[in-house]
């Protein structure tokens, strides 16, 4: 079934100038981008963004982490778009990562991660309207 998911590349990654690098396993993948834009997280939008993590331990630091540099949001398209980018990712921490995966090629570490993705079909389109109107997204 063709999905829509949202994805982050992290702050890790875009200072090191890997926007293009992600974006070309992405779409080697078979993931289309149909929406993208660069943007600076308010500390506020973070903290929403990961409110089901808000009782952890290691919050404070992925909201510091998150708003420390540009962000590139972005809406992928495919077949089970979302577990499929699930697995373009890789493991949370790049130590547990599959080969070929982004974060097994690119992550730093467990919390600077380099990319984000929706876990399901309804938190996907729940983290894609906090970014983008329909409008947006040019299928
Ligand atoms: P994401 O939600 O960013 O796609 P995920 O679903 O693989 O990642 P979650 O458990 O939802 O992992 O954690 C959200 C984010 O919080 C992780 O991507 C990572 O940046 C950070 N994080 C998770 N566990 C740790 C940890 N033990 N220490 C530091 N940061 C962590
Ligand atoms: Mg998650």
């Amino acid at each position: 079934m063709t999905e829509r998911t949202f994805s982050i590349i992290k702050p890790d990654a875009t200072e090191r100038n890997l926007t293009g690098k992600i974006n070309a396993v992405i779409e080697d993948a078979g993931l289309r981008i149909v929406a993208q834009r660069r943007v600076r997280l308010s500390q506020a939008q973070a903290e929403k963004f990961y409110e089901i993590h808000k009782e952890r331990p290691f919050f404070g630091e992925l909201v510091s982490t998150m708003t420390s540099a540009p962000v590139v949001v972005q809406v992928l398209e495919g077949d089970n778009a979302v577990a499929r980018y699930r697995e373009v990712m890789g493991a949370t921490n790049p130590d547990n990562a599959a080969e070929g995966t982004i974060r097994k090629l690119f992550a730093k570490n467990v919390g600077e991660n380099s990319v984000h993705g929706s876990d399901s079909l309804d938190n996907a389109k729940i983290e894609i309207a906090q970014f983008f109107t329909d409008a947006d997204i040019v299928g």
